[in-house]
């Protein structure tokens, strides 16, 4: 079969390239899937695609016109597809469900870690012969109260560093995890995870339910000066409340790897550009936030893991063989 691959950086190539072996193969485009570039599927039989590409009911509508009968998605999430038009139109979808839970979970503890110890500006004083430690202070993790909002593949991985660190772990998912609770971490409601967490990191999927699950109300809730940490998807957060919880100071660090409005900027140089979103800007003006740009998944075993299962899923459509990779 022959993959046509959007939004590719050089590191897709590389994976990619090495994992997909003739007879199939893969053509590299650097643009992402928009309804500019689905001129480009002539030839084609499926696509594979990434956090960013949107595929709405209306490019849905023209992939299948171009006679595309599947879509690979090489992440986890699948929010940017709306899948239920791709199954009417007889489009199959299929993702990577996991890969390295411990890359994006360990980015989720750097994130942690830098914040509160405050790394990134200890090494840019150091750089400048400032010596000084001055407001570099930070709190000791042993003994916190870490909330962990989706106990699925991350989130557990996660909760298990947080243990390790001596930090209490409790969380809230509407299915409970065994695991998890044979390692000692307590499921509360939601509420009471916002009120007792120092810590507050969610690892649950971006939908209907859990858009801006964290807003007005739970910043309210939250424990005054909490750290919340969110590498899963940018709308699980009300971006524009965060930044006024950021003002008030009832919250106390925001460290996030995903943004609700990324996909105009992130994995982009815009370094000799004029950013238009203020609201991202804005966030940037404070002290105690860190951003990443979609960054927790950049690990050679993830990247590796990334490209087999995409190899994986093309193999299984073209045999017909059942996959739990598809999405229904
Ligand atoms: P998973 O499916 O294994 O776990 C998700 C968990 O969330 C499940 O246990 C589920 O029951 C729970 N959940 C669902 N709705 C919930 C709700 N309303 N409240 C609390 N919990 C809820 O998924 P995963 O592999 O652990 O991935 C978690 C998220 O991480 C993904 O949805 C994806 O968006 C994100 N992700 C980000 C990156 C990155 O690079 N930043 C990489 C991979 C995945």
């Amino acid at each position: 079969m022959k993959i046509a691959c959007f939004s590719t950086k050089s590191y897709d190539k590389e994976y990619l390239s090495k994992a997909i072996v003739a007879p199939h193969s893969i053509v590299f485009f650097e643009e992402s899937l928009n309804p500019n570039t689905v001129g480009l599927l002539t030839g084609f039989d499926g696509i594979c695609v990434f956090v960013n590409d949107k595929l709405d009911n209306n490019l849905l509508q023209q992939i299948a016109s171009a006679g595309i009968k599947a879509i690979f998605l090489r992440c986890t999430g699948f929010n940017n597809v709306v899948i239920s038009t791709a199954t009417s139109l007889g489009i199959k979808v299929y993702r990577v469900p996991a890969y390295s839970p411990y890359a994006v979970a360990e980015h989720a503890v750097a994130l942690v870690l830098t914040l509160n110890r405050k790394t990134h500006k200890a090494y840019n004083r150091v750089k400048e012969y400032n010596f000084s430690i001055e407001r570099l202070h930070g709190f000791d993790l042993h003994g916190k109260t870490v909330g962990v909002i989706g106990t699925g593949t991350i989130g557990l991985v996660f909760a298990k560093i947080m243990l390790g660190f001596g930090c209490k772990v409790i969380a809230f998912d509407p299915t409970e995890s065994d695991d998890a609770k044979q390692l000692g971490i307590q499921y509360v409601a939601l509420e009471d995870v916002l009120k007792q967490a120092d810590i507050l990191s969610l690892h649950c999927p971006l939908n209907q339910h859990t858009r801006h699950m964290i807003s007005t109300k739970e910043f309210s809730i939250m424990k005054h000066g909490a750290m919340l940490i969110n590498t899963s998807r940018g709308a699980l957060i009300d971006t524009k409340e965060a930044i006024e919880a950021l003002k008030t100071g009832a919250l106390g660090y925001l460290g996030i790897d995903v943004y609700e409005e990324e996909e105009k900027l992130f994995f982009h140089d815009f370094s000799e550009s004029i950013i238009s979103d203020d609201i991202l800007m804005r966030l940037m003006t404070f002290p105690n936030v860190l951003i990443t740009s979609h960054q927790a998944f950049f690990t050679h075993e993830a990247l590796t893991q990334i490209a087999e299962t995409t190899y994986q899923n093309m193999l299984d459509f073209t045999h017909g063989t059942s996959s739990t990779n598809q999405l229904l």
